[in-house]
């Protein structure tokens, strides 16, 4: 990426490889561990991302999630209940994705960061669409719970992202000035991208997002957009009929141009409610995961977001 990132990757490299002749060469002993590196499993793509942009070359970062999957209802393999209970960190959002809970709750020990002890969620029903003065209009399911989609707000996982920095630190004092100091960097990542949304979304034609899962409700809190999400919290739960005869409802009251799908999800039902209201649909990607190998980021995907929703809502 940067020189100082490659020169710095090169010095580890190096310093492997020398320590490697000088002790006769034993890396097979470890049990596939890496004995130079803190040896990090994240439980989904953007956890994997703040590890790997606080960690660098000091953590080896494995995502329990596969590329192109989506996360929610991941079920994990013995291979992977294994890497949960031989990491060194484990780095997760408790309430996200049972499976992970499950394997955390039986092997994690002290060994864990999660997301939600250091960032509180929001109430899932806070998130919900809401009218002034129409009362019961939203018809959000109740699901009782809380929104797990913390990441969807720049400034939010930038506190994360410092916080992961202190743990990753007490893990491995050796580098802990490291950790500080890249968190410190992705902080001003994340608060140019807070910057660039704010500016871009301030003046717009609408406000109201028909999305595919109701994924966006710290996107929305942080930058006053209304939120109508076609499925809930999880989006392999099939719309009711009831369901969509509302949304197209409102998309018709709010005069929608876009209805948005996500990358990891069927595009059908936003399709299907479209066609009912003559919207185009387009992607708004929750970022849950990544499509496989394109080379795109959790900043990268933030932005292409951006453009999506300026197009949508005719921002000026
Ligand atoms: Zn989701
Ligand atoms: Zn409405």
């Amino acid at each position: 990426m940067t020189n100082r990132t490659t020169s710095r990757v090169l010095a580890a490299a190096t310093a492997v490889l020398a320590l490697g002749a000088g002790a006769g060469c034993s890396t097979g002993g470890a049990a596939g561990a890496d004995p130079q590196r803190v040896d990090v499993v994240a439980a989904f793509y953007p956890l994997e991302f703040l590890a790997e942009r606080i960690g660098g070359d000091a953590v080896r970062v494995t995502n329990l999630a596969k590329p192109g999957a989506e996360p929610h209802d991941l079920e994990l393999s013995p291979k992977q209940v294994g890497q949960v209970s031989e990491a060194e960190l484990i780095v997760y959002l408790k309430g996200f994705q049972p499976a992970v809970d499950d394997a955390v709750a039986q092997n994690g020990g002290d060994r864990t960061f999660d997301v939600t002890t250091v960032q509180p969620l929001l109430d899932a029903t806070a998130a919900g669409h809401d009218h002034e003065g129409a009362g019961e209009h939203a018809e959000e399911e109740d699901t009782g719970g809380k929104d797990p989609h913390v990441w969807l707000d720049p400034t939010r996982l930038a506190t994360i992202g410092d916080q992961l920095a202190q743990r990753l630190g007490k893990a491995d004092p050796d580098h802990a000035g490291d950790y500080t100091a890249r968190a410190s960097a992705l902080r001003a990542d994340l608060t140019a991208l807070d910057g660039d949304f704010t500016t871009g979304l301030a003046t717009c034609q609408r406000r109201e997002i028909v999305t595919s899962h109701t994924a966006f409700g710290y996107l929305a809190d942080r930058y006053r957009l209304d939120q109508v999400g076609i499925t809930g919290l999880s989006p392999d739960v099939e719309p009711s009929p009831r369901r969509l005869a509302q949304v197209i409802e409102e998309a018709r009251e709010h005069r929608t141009t876009t209805i948005f799908f996500e990358t990891l999800v069927s595009p059908k039902v936003a399709e299907t409610i479209a066609g009912q209201v003559g919207a185009k649909t387009a992607v708004l990607d929750p970022i849950e995961g990544l499509a496989a190998g394109d080379g795109a980021d959790y900043l990268s995907v933030m932005r292409t977001n951006l453009q999506a929703l300026r197009t949508a809502l005719s921002c000026s």
